[in-house]
């Protein structure tokens, strides 16, 4: 008997519903640091590292933190949660839709994924770039 399969609902967030809160590469220490964009008028990028804090264009994006290259091509993702919902995705050997699925008002952040993120050869080498990501972030904060 084949184990019980690993279940994902796609919640139907989009990218930009994580992109209020985003971990980046500080300019001035190269440390991790967060981008702040729903703050007024402008963003804001505070490093608790060097203490830098300073406002931005809310376009002016710094070099986003959760990224990384596979093989294949690269994974990111905003913030810890966003990261969590790709592994979740990854994961999963079971992946359920709701119907509106491909004829919806809003093409979902998991549906928007590249077909090499959902192809069951490449899980585990996508799995360790998300966990190598996840790791860097617990250690440095
Ligand atoms: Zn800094």
């Amino acid at each position: 008997m084949s184990p019980a399969p690993v279940r994902f609902h796609d919640p139907g967030s989009t990218a930009s519903d994580f992109s209020t809160s985003v971990l980046v590469r500080c300019p001035r220490c190269d440390r991790i640091a967060h981008f702040e964009r729903r703050t007024h008028p402008e963003a804001r990028l505070v490093c608790r590292s060097c203490g830098l804090c300073r406002t931005t264009g809310r376009c002016a994006w710094p070099t986003l933190w959760l990224r990384a290259e596979t093989r294949h091509g690269e994974i990111w993702a905003y913030n810890l949660e966003h990261l969590d919902l790709l592994r979740r995705f990854v994961a999963a050997t079971l992946r359920e839709r709701p119907p509106w699925y491909e004829h919806g008002p809003k093409m979902t952040y998991v549906a928007r994924l590249p077909a090499w993120i959902k192809c069951a050869g490449n899980r585990d080498e996508v799995l360790r770039a998300v966990d190598r990501l996840r790791a860097s972030v617990v250690t440095a904060d």
